[in-house]
């Protein structure tokens, strides 16, 4: 049986860092936000970058 603490642990995990959105099973685990969020902030460094050069 598994304890309530890992439970909320791997819950935890699997949350966005940004968004809060739950994170899907086929996320890697290094990913600590949901793609729209990882999708969005690539996209905005792109511009910020883009837009200084
Ligand atoms: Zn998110």
């Amino acid at each position: 049986m598994t304890p309530i603490t890992t439970f909320f642990r791997n819950l935890e995990a699997k949350c966005c860092a940004s968004c809060g959105q739950v994170i899907s099973e086929q996320a890697e685990s290094y990913a600590t936000e949901c793609y729209t969020c990882q999708d969005q902030a690539s996209t905005d460094a792109y511009k910020h970058y883009y837009k200084k050069n």
